[in-house]
């Protein structure tokens, strides 16, 4: 394989930037008089020393982190949630009204808002309609972009991307292909991860946000080759991951089989909700789930948002993107939630086949 090297796709001021030096990049210990902290910790938690900026390099975090996945620490960037990774990513790679990015529709909406917010050009490969990768549209599509989305599992549609073509696309692609990860944890298919040594132009992003469940923490994950990962380190806001959060991500770092045993769980309640709602006439189809939802086409779809809106059981409405037609996104609940769920179909499904008047 030709030695792929990313540097000649960052945008130039990033290439030359001078990043900001804060306190900690010099001293992390001492008596440290050089911050202008308060020296006082606030009554709030008095132990978890407030009143001191966080660890701009979270290294416990990323100690941890390195551990857990085998990758190495200057590997790992972490940011307020992927969706800071999405930003800085773009940022660091593309020129304001000169560059595009490469996504995949229907696929998470955020790799195109951080792109319209920094004026880059979005250009589509749109999955097959059975939500397969179109591996030669998006190598084409790549040819003049720096950056390329692929979410797997993706968002809405539930189904893992085919690590052939995924592989595909990274060998061709002239250029950074970020997999998406989110939802990796309640897949049956195995990380990118494994492939970072073998691929510098690859960005691996997962999250605390679903089955470690701690989306109000706010930690996501970036993993990839030293070189990118320094300079995504160089673009983030010194302190973007806060004392609360790295703490609070340390304690459930500490207990993987915890999460584990939780995860197991979902995935039985996926099993389940799967051939329960399946069995409704109205639902004629139940996608395939790599995750932890469920993408399931009902006729009349919108009407059955809205009136499931109205039973206080509240989920996504995707009918309205690419070959989702019909399809409602549900997120699959506590047992108690999915009985809900069901206990709705049911008494909207009776009101359906016999009409009050
Ligand atoms: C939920 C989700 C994320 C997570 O974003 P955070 O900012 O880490 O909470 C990222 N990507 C996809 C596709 C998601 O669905």
């Amino acid at each position: 394989m030709p030695a792929f090297d990313p540097l000649p796709l960052l945008r130039p001021n990033i290439r030359s930037l001078k990043p900001y030096r804060s306190a900690r990049d010099d001293f992390k210990t001492g008596i440290l008089l050089d911050a202008n902290e308060n020296p006082f910790p606030a009554e709030l938690h008095p132990e978890a020393q407030l009143n001191r900026y966080p660890d701009p390099h979270y290294d416990a975090l990323r100690d941890r982190l390195s551990t857990l996945k085998g990758v190495q620490p200057s590997q790992i960037f972490l940011g307020n949630g992927s969706d800071e990774a999405i930003d800085i990513l773009i940022r660091m790679f593309c020129e304001p009204g000169k560059d595009a990015i490469v996504i995949t529709p229907p696929t998470y909406g955020m790799y195109r808002v951080s792109a319209d917010i920094q004026d880059v050009r979005v250009k589509e490969a749109p999955l097959n309609p059975d939500f397969s990768l179109d591996a030669a549209s998006v190598i084409e599509a790549a040819a003049c972009a720096k950056l390329v989305f692929l979410c797997s599992p993706n968002n809405p549609t539930a189904n893992r991307l085919d690590s052939g073509q995924l592989r595909e696309v990274l060998s061709a692609a002239q250029c950074v292909v970020v997999v998406d990860e989110a939802y990796i944890d309640f897949s049956a298919g195995e990380s990118a991860l494994r492939w970072l040594g073998e691929f510098p132009n690859l960005v691996v992003m997962q999250t605390l946000s679903k089955a470690w469940g701690l989306a109000g923490i706010r930690l996501g994950m970036a993993f990839a080759s030293e070189t990118i990962i320094s300079y995504m380190m160089r673009v983030k806001p010194p302190y973007n991951v806060n004392t609360l959060t790295q703490q609070a991500a340390l304690r459930v770092l500490a207990e993987p089989e915890r999460i584990s045993a939780l995860v197991k769980q979902l995935l039985q309640e996926r099993a389940r909700l799967a051939v329960a709602l399946a069995k409704f006439p109205a639902v004629y189809k139940v996608e395939p789930s790599d995750a932890n939802f469920l993408l399931v086409r009902v006729k009349d779809a919108l009407s059955w948002y809205k009136t499931l809106a109205a039973e206080n059981v509240i989920v996504r409405y995707r009918g309205d993107q690419l070959h989702c037609a019909d399809g409602l996104r549900i997120t699959v609940g506590s047992p108690e939630e999915n009985e809900a769920l069901l206990k709705a179909f049911q008494k909207l499904s009776a009101e359906i086949q016999q009409p009050s008047s």
